[in-house]
């Protein structure tokens, strides 16, 4: 089974190429309101899941077909806990310029190993959704031996260490962690641990527990001014980033029909879209004059013309 897929249009990371490093379910939480079902293994130590050069390999032969913007290590569960992180992303950096993002949990930045494995991605995208330990249990269901104090002193001690961007995610479900004592006491912590970004988001999917209610778009905007200008929404996407996404699936028919003509169904392959989504854009493209349209056999192909 390949650990790559996708490219999916992301919120946050355009066009992203996946890269799932861990079994299902493994996790060192068990979030309410998480879209891959419940945690079945619950561990704090990483493990070496699949070789690194599994991972590179599948990874290269993705990148022949397309150019997503972002390769994004995420996937089944929690990519740290993969621990020969920092042979990967290098490894990968031996491939593709292509930018790193690693969409984690954040909790197990405590742990030097774990932080220094890390460093080298662009992109951290960690997850603190509260300040106050019960309401941490109570959303994370995270491992016995982790604490909050451990978690946000882990981030802290990220900011301080890696040189790219962090986007702090903030889940924000109705009745746990949106009265104003919660938002005003993240606002503090989320000052001392200073990321790039600050991203809310709420429950968007059919989550793995029916307690997990998503927040209104007004208390959304609300909570986003409060926080300020670092702030954002990412719980839908807006329509300008929509314009971005779609031109981004543009650039990825363009850059694949470039190397060589491809068919419809090829490309609806590797964007991972529905047949007659593609066959739209490339009607777009070629009334556009950046496709030629060729014939062969009973199959029709697409080739770009610069
Ligand atoms: S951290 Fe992510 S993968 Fe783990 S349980 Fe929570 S939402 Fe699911």
């Amino acid at each position: 089974m390949s650990h790559i897929f996708g490219p999916v249009p992301s919120r946050r990371l355009g066009l992203s190429l996946g890269v799932d490093l861990v079994p299902v379910k493994t996790c060192s939480y068990d979030c309410l309101y998480c879209q891959v079902g419940r945690t079945t293994g619950k561990i704090l130590d990483p493990e070496a899941f699949v070789p690194v050069r599994t991972i590179t390999e599948e990874l290269e032969e993705k990148l022949e077909k397309i150019a997503p913007d972002t390769i994004t290590l995420s996937g089944s569960g929690e990519p740290t806990l993969y621990s020969p992180m920092a042979q990967l992303i290098s490894s990968i950096k031996q491939i593709t310029d292509i930018r790193i993002a690693i969409l984690t949990n954040g909790s197990l930045f405590w742990n030097e190993e774990v932080r220094a494995g890390v460093l080298e991605a662009q992109i951290i995208a960690p997850t603190l959704s509260t300040v106050f330990e019960e309401t941490y249990r109570a959303i994370h269901r995270p491992h016995a031996d982790i604490e909050l104090g451990m978690i946000i002193e882990g981030l802290k001690a990220l900011r301080r260490d890696f040189r790219g961007f962090i986007f702090l995610e903030v889940v924000l479900l109705a009745g746990f962690n949106d009265s104003a004592r919660e938002i005003e006491g993240l606002k503090q912590v989320i000052e001392e641990i200073s990321p790039d970004r600050i991203q809310l988001n709420t429950v968007v999917r059919p989550p793995a527990d029916s307690r997990a209610l998503s927040l209104d778009t007004v208390r959304l905007e609300e909570i986003k001014n409060f926080f300020g200008d670092k702030a954002e929404i990412i719980a839908d996407i807006p329509p300008e980033q929509r314009s971005q996404v779609f031109e981004s699936y543009e650039d990825t028919i363009l850059e694949t029909a470039r190397r060589r003509p491809m068919r419809a169904v090829d490309l609806a392959n590797v964007l991972d879209l529905p047949l007659e989504d593609v066959e739209g854009l490339l009607e777009g493209l070629i009334g556009k004059g950046d496709l030629s349209v060729t014939g062969h056999g009973e199959e029709t192909y697409y080739s770009a013309l610069q």
